[in-house]
């Protein structure tokens, strides 16, 4: 026999645990249920990279509630299950477990699934990919003096995890396609001052290398690339991660990279939903549609998501944001531009301490503080704005003039 929710939740990340709290703050006052295939309840996913894996935190300390805030607040959970069917015709939700749950609006916050390399060795122990508080465990348990870490892919997972492992005295080696590391996201200089200041910290990258396989007896001990073998007692595959849209894709909604929605989170089905790195969502500030995979964007379109729900009239308006923390290096980034935008420095990147502009056709496109800090609200109201190169670079130009 099927429960019956007011709401269904799919995916206990970020963007469904704030979901479900924004829906009980914006008084909805109808049942919900939030289905999530991780045990634990909703954590805070970039502390697995940073806290976890360098201050050796416990994942749960991380949590975004604890356990019992969900029953006190009338949310029935179903952690540890995975929604396995979406039926949009009868309103149905079918779970792993046999469950069946019925709504009258769902919201999916599914999130994404890390890529994997399909290479000889790739089902080796000590191989892994990270996502889940599980994934930050078992890999943190490889670090130490001297253990050979190998990290594929210069993302932020890949730099994240190298700094982290390097910190603990491991030996790390980042693999590169192409280099420098983050260079889509920065492009080349910035990319390659994050490769100096891994650099500076004992990291070594292998760059125009792919990887062609592993190697071990039960547990990796070889990587092999196109530029020869590395040995290893650990590999970080962090080579980019899709949207995990195959229930949605299933249930007949419109898939157009990730599930395309509207400014309020209504997919092509007006019983529901989408947020966080799977929603294709329309930006009204950037007049388009965007899809971000940043914790930020999933904990405001849950805002989103839950005051449309509720009658309210919160819309998509704003640029993407996020941060990362390498060595002694803090930043924050916000907006949406690309590594072939133009790069503008203000300040002096060799004290650590500068900020980044990129712009196009002579519009900030987005903007990061590097060890700069309480600047980040200035940069969001210069970005998607028109402003002069020089006056950008000019520090006797206060940020809040420009
Ligand atoms: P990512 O940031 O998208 O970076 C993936 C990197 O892997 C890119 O540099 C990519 O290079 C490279 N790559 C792709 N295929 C490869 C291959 N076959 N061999 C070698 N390199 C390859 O993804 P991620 O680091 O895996 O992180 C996963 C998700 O978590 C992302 O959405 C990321 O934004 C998010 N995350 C964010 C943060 C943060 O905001 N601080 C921290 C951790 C994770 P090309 O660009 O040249 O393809």
């Amino acid at each position: 026999m099927a429960q019956e929710f007011g709401i269904v939740v799919i995916g206990a990340g970020i963007g469904g645990g704030q979901v479900v709290e924004a829906l009980r703050n914006d008084g909805f006052a109808g049942t919900i249920a939030l289905v999530g295939t991780d045990p634990l309840p909703p954590y805070y996913r970039p502390d697995l990279s940073k806290k976890v894996m360098l201050e050796d935190t416990d994942p749960a300390d991380s949590a975004l509630r604890g356990a019992e805030w969900y029953p006190a607040h009338d949310v029935t959970t179903f952690f540890g299950d995975t929604a396995t069917k979406l039926d949009t015709s009868s309103n149905t939700v079918t779970l792993a477990s046999g469950e069946e749950l019925t709504y009258a609006q769902a919201i999916l916050s599914t999130g994404s699934t890390p890529r994997t390399l399909e290479v000889p060795g790739q089902e080796l122990a000590n191989v892994h990919t990270l996502r889940t508080a599980g994934d930050a465990v078992a890999i943190r348990s490889q670090f130490g003096e001297g253990r050979k870490v190998v990290i594929i892919g210069g993302g932020w997972i890949g730099l994240e995890v190298a700094a982290a492992a390097r910190t603990h005295g491991s030996d790390v080696t980042v693999v590169l396609r192409d280099a420098p590391p983050l260079k889509n996201v920065l492009g080349d200089e910035l990319g390659q001052y994050f490769e100096d200041l891994q650099s500076k910290n004992g990291v070594k990258f292998l760059a125009d290398a792919d990887t062609t396989g592993f190697a071990g007896e039960d547990s990796v001990d070889t990587v092999q690339t196109t530029k020869g073998d590395l040995p290893a007692d650990l590999v970080v595959v962090g080579i980019g991660a899709d949207p995990t849209i195959e229930l949605a894709e299933a249930a007949g909604l419109d898939i157009d990279n990730g599930v395309p929605v509207d400014e309020k989170m209504r997919s092509s089905v007006p019983s529901v939903l989408a947020i966080g790195d799977i929603a294709n969502a329309f930006n009204t500030r950037l007049d388009s549609r965007i899809r971000v995979e940043h914790w930020d964007n999933a904990v405001r379109q849950a805002d989103v998501a839950a005051s449309t729900l509720t009658g309210g009239s919160k819309v998509y308006d704003w640029e993407p944001y996020f941060y990362t923390d390498q060595f002694d290096l803090g930043m924050e980034y916000v907006g949406h531009g690309s590594g072939d935008d133009d790069v503008v420095i203000r300040g002096d990147k060799d004290s650590g301490e500068f900020i980044a502009f990129w712009t196009k056709d002579g519009t900030v496109t987005a903007a990061m503080n590097v060890n700069v800090w309480d600047v980040n609200d200035d940069l969001r109201t210069i970005v998607g704005t028109q402003v002069d190169a020089s006056r950008l670079a000019d520090e006797s130009v206060p940020l809040a003039d420009l």
